[in-house]
């Protein structure tokens, strides 16, 4: 039989090595490297996978295989990313920051998926815990079973006598195979724990979610390591001081990864958004100056978002620039291309920038509208109701086309905006008659000029 071995596995990419390394030769990353005990590959199967046969090679024509093997999660927000529902078979990580509300998201879909057995794992809650904010959830699933359980053996036996239609479990980080010496969370554990989900998940049929926390800066072991695992990897965004968050699919083998679903956090769970316009727009009774609307594309999906400048005189010497939301490299920038091709003399001034709704948007299409916030700052004249923006802007002060404008222009005209400023290079913009005027324009001369004359 084969022995215990020792390795030393880098804790953020999982290279492993045969001794201590200072810095990690894959991904640079400094002291990043633990010494790891690993067993042999024969001990590490849970009893449940060894005592399955050999996997036999079977010819493709007998094999049964049908697009119809999709299960509709009930949260259509959900179904829309997996790429209309959940394959079985099929191993999801579910990542995102702690306190984001993954397991708010994984509950709700336990209690949605009525008429399939569930089977709820939690390392990290009891079972009363999750029984209490099931209740608050106000929803409940007769064949979702709870089990507060790290150890994989016993969760895979216990999976063997119920035959769920899917397990969930909460997070990956907290499992533990006993034949690995190492502590759970360490990348082996992830790893191992993962991989014989798979096999459990492949071997039955049953599709598997797996939450696993990332850190802010989305490097602690865990979630990076487990990608290459995984067949579909969704990440939950957004900031905990806010209502929204964003779910965006990164990999995923059954489907396309340019899709989105928004949630609001309500009291009783996670809400969907099915017109974010409507979220990221706030309504003032009079004109203000400092606002404007832009016209975003995330994904697939168009929708409209504020933009809020304040511009004052600086009262400390150093002026200051803040931004939430937007990269605030992209806002000196800006600001550096108003003062040199605009001639606004934005040196002197602090720049407070804000996104509404507390979500990042890394569209440059929104250029367009934190110029025109910025400039209705600076000169305190409000910008028309009326009018949105979707355009980048160029170190020359160009304003350079940006892609989907079609569908861009379209959300526009359904949120009842009557006067969209974009690009003036876009070519052969095909618009089905839409109430909206369009509003070219090729440099920031001409925007400041379309807007305050
Ligand atoms: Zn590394």
């Amino acid at each position: 039989m084969a022995k215990s071995k020792t390795v030393w596995v880098c804790q953020n990419c999982g290279v492993e090595s045969a001794k201590w390394i200072g810095r990690c030769p894959s991904c640079k990353e400094w002291n990043t490297y633990h010494e790891e005990i690993i067993a042999p590959a024969s001990t590490r199967d849970t009893g449940f996978i060894m005592n399955q046969e050999k996997r036999k090679p079977m010819l493709l024509d007998n094999i049964e295989a049908s697009e119809n093997g999709r299960m509709k999660t009930g949260i259509s927000e959900l179904d829309r990313i997996l790429g209309s529902g959940i394959v079985n078979g099929s191993l999801i990580l579910l990542g995102g920051e702690p306190g984001v509300g993954k397991s708010t998201l994984a509950l709700q879909l336990a209690l949605a998926l009525k008429g399939k057995k569930i089977l709820y794992v939690s390392g990290e809650e009891s079972e009363e815990q999750i029984s209490l904010r099931a209740q608050r959830m106000k929803n409940s699933n007769p064949q979702c079973y709870i089990l507060s359980e790290t150890d994989l053996e016993s969760i895979i036996n216990h999976a063997e006598n119920i035959k769920p239609g899917l397990i969930i479990i909460d997070s990956i980080q907290t499992m533990n195979n006993s034949a690995l010496e190492s502590s759970a969370g360490s990348v082996t554990q992830v790893r191992e724990c993962a991989a014989q989900l798979l096999k459990y998940s492949k071997i039955t049929g049953t599709p598997v979610f797996l939450i696993g926390h990332i850190t802010k800066d989305g490097t602690l072991a865990g979630p990076k390591v487990l990608e290459h695992i995984v067949d579909v990897v969704l990440y939950f965004e957004g900031d905990n001081n806010y209502v929204y968050r964003i779910l965006r699919s990164v990999k995923n083998r059954f489907g396309s990864t340019s899709e989105i679903g928004i949630f609001e956090m309500i009291e009783t769970g996670l809400r969907e958004v099915d017109n974010p316009s409507e979220m990221f727009i706030n309504q003032h009774d009079e004109p203000l100056s400092g606002i404007s609307i832009a016209a975003t594309v995330d994904g697939l999906r168009p929708f409209l978002i504020e933009t809020q400048a304040l511009v004052s005189s600086a009262v400390y010497g150093t002026p200051q620039r803040s931004s939430t939301g937007f990269d605030i490299r992209r806002l000196n920038m800006l600001l550096a291309v108003l003062e040199k091709r605009a001639g606004f003399r934005l040196g002197v001034k602090d720049v407070f920038l804000n996104i509404a709704g507390g979500i990042k948007v890394s569209d440059p299409a929104i250029d367009l509208a934190i110029i025109s916030s910025v400039l209705s700052s600076n000169l305190d004249i409000p910008i028309a109701r009326d009018t949105c923006f979707s355009g980048e802007a160029g170190l020359s002060g160009e304003i350079r086309p940006v892609s989907r404008i079609e569908q861009r222009i379209g959300e526009a005209a359904k949120m009842g905006f009557k006067k969209i400023c974009i690009s003036k290079y876009h070519r052969n913009i095909q618009l089905k008659r839409l109430n909206i005027e369009v509003i070219p324009v090729a440099k920031i001369e001409n925007l400041v000029r379309a807007l305050f004359g």
